[in-house]
């Protein structure tokens, strides 16, 4: 409940400050938000917000997109972006994480591998969104493997996420599925 509020705050301040990034307009950003919540049957909310990962869900119903993406990358790949975070936040991985993480004992390794299954169900649920609404599929995969592609070298063990070609087919599958 804190946390919630703190995030509550945190966008009040922002909406207040009238703080303002953007190469996708305020309105696209907004029909993105309307057309994902439409498909999820979900009320989230998204906010400009500096985060390293590029985009985050809260698990409080909030989404943070860092202003670089939203400055530097397309509407179809922003709608992807959303899309596999509004997947994490309908489908409870934010808590499912953390509980994994506490039952395994705090085992890095096994938490690893709890998310990236977790991510690979995002991404899934990302491709079948971004197919709903007809959109291409290219400008969001572009966008994953450009940032996933860092951590492929990693062992498994080591990263929270899967492999940028495990990544890219998940979303694909996602996308076929329908
Ligand atoms: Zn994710």
């Amino acid at each position: 409940m804190l946390i919630r509020k703190v995030l509550n705050f945190l966008v009040v301040l922002l909406i207040i400050l009238k703080v303002s990034f953007s190469a996708i307009t305020q309105e696209q950003l907004q029909d993105i938000t309307n057309k994902l919540n439409y498909i999820y049957g979900a009320n989230i909310m998204v906010q400009i917000y500096p985060t390293p990962l590029g985009a985050m869900a809260t698990g409080q119903g909030l989404v943070f997109i860092d202003p670089s993406f939203v400055q530097n990358e397309n509407y179809e790949a922003i709608f992807g972006v959303l899309a596999h975070e509004w997947a994490h936040e309908v489908l409870g991985h934010i808590p499912q994480v953390f509980l994994q993480q506490w039952m395994s004992g705090n085992n890095v390794y096994e938490t690893n591998l709890f998310n990236q299954q977790k991510e690979l169900e995002a991404d899934y649920y990302a491709g079948r969104a971004l197919k709903m609404y007809n959109l291409p599929l290219q400008p969001f995969l572009d966008l994953l493997i450009r940032f996933n592609q860092a951590m492929d070298y990693t062992h498994p063990y080591l990263r929270s996420h899967p492999s940028t070609q495990e990544r890219v087919q998940a979303v694909t599958n996602g996308y076929n599925s329908i």
